[in-house]
């Protein structure tokens, strides 16, 4: 049954589209379960009807025509109970119902198994025979396996099919009626033209072709090479904007390989013995990559990365449509499987408006960088048919985490008002720049701005924004091909600090692991997230972590606007031992001469064992910042970036908000002063509540800040201390979110909620 299983599905894949797909599983199952029907019928909730889609067996002419209501007959009862409905006789069955238009009257036995998605019933699938049979239980194991994976591609069907109608379509017809949904988002909402990325070409894989015209095949290559190294040029410029020198030092080092002969040379020898140029770089890249692993050097045996890369670099140049330096519309949504950080960054930034891409989330780091530079995207749109997107208008949703694929007129309308609105609202409130973020009656709280790259620390400074609550270091340690060192970093973060002086700048150290791991420190996990990550990372190799803190520690000479976090703080021993390599740290830089001052050093509270040890870890440093997106995710036991669980995944949850209310109880009772940098922070609702508990400051994206501050000083502290304390008896994360909502409606922000969830 198993292999029958695996055909079928496969068969299903292979399909352009819905009915096809359908037309392919009522034969083939009618085939395995030898039996004399088999038919699938559809839910149409807008009508409230099952209707029959496809059959094998019964009067091909029923197909559309047969429509039951819902909960109707036997397959309604299937449906309704969303379970397998089994009978041996379905005519003595109570919820029978004869139709003729099927010409069913001879039928006795009967199974009917719900096809369910997302706790949704799409349909039942149906089997029949004339005589009376009671299906075995393998047969309706079969048949409720099939009709799981169905659901899957009944989706996927869905969305092919529908995308045939775009094709077909004269413009305004069916569009409109395409969204699709991801799992992560920056925030925002853009309207524009896709720009499809292709992944790039395996350059191992490219096979060898003989040639006619070598001349011709050369002439091709050199330019590639020249278009490449011009291109090396413009990102390096490009980055000078956005990167510390370490980071660009990459791009420099690969127009330094392809200036030396050897790589080109040894290309063009083999075009010129009769291979194509794809084939003849994979020989050569290949080549030279192999001699620099055998090096015993280790910084050399990396250069052997290098070399691959500039290698597929210059594959992707010569494969026309995989070529990066493509047309850019004003108006450009990039989208691909995956979008990497220099395919953002080759767009130009007036032009980029959004970004959608089947892979990413909410931590990934292309995630990140397009939160610190403002721009919407939505992540995780597992069903991206990005292949025939190309050139299609697709609106970019990042609050409601959706895309819609050529918006009707009136959608566009509508895209384009609620765009204007944002604007507007962003610039209607550009007057509370310098103002402070105080309540009505006289509640202060301070916001800061997270960050990560030079990009946003300026964009943040330019605002007036009055500090930096969290600055997630390992965004740098992303963009380049190994761990920086102790130099490279202390330029970096100095140059961090002098940027915000005198304002206050939190420098977290290295959260990696989790769903964070950097290319060149793979870690392989099963359960990443309960795994190696942040400070365990950094406990287990000192030597990393010292040289980060060394790094901190020297920045702070200069400045001294500088305070440590320490992520993913688990328990008093790792505390203990984070602060003793600190100490260790200053130790050896006051030994070397180097006049360190003792930083301020705070922990991050996202796991939810440090909530409950709060009182005792907090008297061990001088502040503490809640990480909300990882305190939810671990509290809740839903993993943020999955798509499944994602519904589950709300911040307002009150579990969550008892255990920061906890927190936050605890860390003022201690005397230290206490924030909160997770997205809960630039989330209206969220920062609601939580100024209600009485944090002393919020650390959000920079675009949300504002908005924030508007709410702020239009709230009174005592009301909003009074929602507070009616919503922690409500039930639900939905309930606590509608009524604080409402609480905002009713306060004039309702500009506001569009920014939440
Ligand atoms: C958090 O977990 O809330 C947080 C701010 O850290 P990150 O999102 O980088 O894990
Ligand atoms: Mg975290």
């Amino acid at each position: 049954m198993l292999d029958i299983l695996r055909r079928i599905i496969q068969d299903i894949n292979a399909t352009r589209d819905l009915n096809e797909a359908l037309g392919l599983i009522v034969t083939e199952v009618k085939a395995a379960i030898h039996t004399d029907v088999c038919s699938v019928y559809m839910s149409d909730y807008d009508r409230g009807e099952h209707v029959l889609m496809a059959t094998d067996g019964l009067r091909p002419g029923a197909v559309g025509k047969v429509r039951l209501k819902l909960g109707q007959g036997l397959i309604g009862l299937a449906a309704s109970r969303a379970e397998p409905v089994n009978v041996e006789n379905a005519p003595a069955h109570p919820a029978f119902r004869y139709i003729a238009a099927t010409g069913e009257a001879p039928f006795h036995g009967f199974i009917g198994v719900p096809i369910i998605r997302r706790r949704k019933v799409l349909g039942v699938l149906a089997a029949q025979q004339r005589e009376q049979r009671k299906y075995t239980a393998d047969e309706e194991a079969f048949l409720v396996t099939l009709a799981a994976q169905l659901a899957g591609c009944i989706n996927q069907a869905e969305i092919r099919q529908a995308l045939d109608w775009l094709d077909r379509l004269d413009g305004d017809a069916l569009a409109g009626t395409l969204f699709l949904e991801g799992v992560a988002s920056a925030r925002g909402l853009a309207i524009g033209e896709a720009v499809v990325v292709f992944p790039a070409a395996e350059l191992n894989r490219v096979p060898d072709k003989d040639i006619d015209d070598p001349e011709a095949e050369a002439s091709r290559f050199r330019q590639a090479v020249a278009a490449e190294l011009a291109e090396l040029q413009r990102l390096s410029d490009r980055m000078r904007l956005l990167l510390a020198a370490g980071d660009r030092a990459l791009f420099d080092a690969y127009a330094l390989l392809l200036g030396s002969d050897s790589l080109v040379n040894g290309t063009l020898d083999r075009i010129y013995a009769g291979n194509w140029a794809p084939g003849a770089l994979r020989a050569t890249v290949l080549e030279y990559a192999n001699i620099f692993t055998e090096m015993d050097d280790p910084y050399l045996r990396e250069r052997a990365a290098d070399i691959l890369d500039l290698g597929q670099r210059l594959l992707n140049r010569l494969q026309e449509a995989q070529a990066i330096n493509r047309h850019y519309p004003d108006h450009t949504i990039l989208m691909g499987d995956e979008i990497s950080v220099s395919q953002l960054l080759d767009v130009p930034t007036e032009k980029l408006k959004g970004l959608v891409a089947v892979r990413g989330t909410d931590t990934s780091h292309v995630a990140l960088l397009a939160r610190g530079l403002g721009i919407p995207a939505v992540f995780g749109v597992s069903n991206l048919p990005s292949g025939r997107l190309n050139g299609r208008e697709v609106a970019v949703d990042g609050y409601t985490v959706r895309v819609c694929i050529q918006p009707s007129p009136a959608l566009r309308q509508e895209y384009l008002k609620l765009i204007a609105e944002e604007a507007e609202l962003s610039l209607g409130l550009q007057h509370l720049r310098d103002l402070p973020a105080e309540t009505p009656d006289g509640h202060r709280l301070e916001l800061h701005a997270n960050s990560g790259l030079f990009a946003d620390i300026a964009a943040a400074r330019d605002s007036g924004v009055q500090g930096v609550g969290l600055y997630r270091s390992e965004l740098h340690f992303f963009l380049r091909d190994h761990f920086p060192g102790e130099e490279e970093q202390a330029t970096l973060y100095t140059r961090v600090l002098r940027m915000m002086d005198p304002h206050p700048v939190v420098l977290r150290t290295l959260d990696i692991g989790g769903d964070k791991p950097l290319p060149y420190f793979p870690i392989d996990e099963q359960n990443p997230y309960l795994g190696w990550r942040g400070i365990r990372i950094s406990l287990d190799q000192p030597d990393l972590f010292k040289t980060q803190l060394r790094a901190m520690l020297r920045a702070g000479t200069a400045y001294p606007n500088l305070s440590i976090l320490l992520p993913m703080i688990g328990s008093i021993g790792e505390l203990s031992e984070a602060l003793e390599l600190l100490r260790s740290a200053q130790t050896e830089l006051a030994e070397d001469g180097v006049p360190v001052r003792t930083p301020r050093v705070g922990i991050m509270v996202e796991v939810p064992s440090a909530v409950y040890q709060i009182e005792k870890l907090i008297r061990m440093v001088d502040f503490a910042s809640v990480g909300s997106n990882d305190l939810t995710q671990y509290l809740l036991a839903v993993d943020r970036n999955n798509d499944r669980v994602a519904k589950l995944y709300d911040s307002l949850h009150p579990v969550v908000l008892a255990a920061i209310d906890h927190v936050v109880e605890q860390v003022r009772a201690a005397g230290r002063p206490i924030s909160v940098c997770g997205e809960m922070a630039g989330d209206p609702a969220g920062a609601l509540l939580l100024m209600a508990m009485g944090v002393d400051s919020l650390s959000m994206n920079l675009g949300s800040l504002l908005k924030i501050k508007w709410l702020i000083r239009s709230v009174r502290y005592d009301e909003a201390q009074a929602l507070l304390a009616e919503v922690t008896n409500l039930d639900s994360a939905a309930a606590i979110r509608d009524r604080a909502n409402a609480f905002l409606d009713q306060h004039g922000l309702s500009g506001l909620l569009r920014v939440g969830k």
